[in-house]
């Protein structure tokens, strides 16, 4: 199989809601399943080893809303996630 046909697969897959789209903070994409049930929901990722958590945060959902309206953007979809340093990671890094 090639590499394209594994991610077309893939983005089939995003698009079910079975596996999450990640893009990474050098525009690659990356896929995560993260088993949330296909819920609404964000993701902190560590920039060295990928491990990824959902996360959920009302506030972003209604910041979004708010901005909706204030815009008078109708149908809008947004991605949010942060970026970091795992505590493993970070544990490891001073030894
Ligand atoms: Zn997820
Ligand atoms: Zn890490
Ligand atoms: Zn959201």
């Amino acid at each position: 199989m090639s590499l394209a046909t594994i991610y077309r697969q893939l983005e089939n897959l995003v698009e079910e809601g079975d596996v999450d789209l990640i893009i990474s903070p050098t525009g690659e994409k990356l896929f995560r399943h993260c088993g949330n049930d296909g819920r609404h929901h964000h993701h902190i990722i560590c920039k060295i080893c990928g491990a990824s958590r959902a996360i959920e945060f009302e506030e972003v959902e209604e910041m979004v809303e708010t901005a909706a309206k204030r815009y008078k953007y109708s149908e809008v979809s947004h991605s949010f996630e942060i970026f970091g340093i795992c505590e493993r990671c970070s544990r490891k890094s001073k030894g």
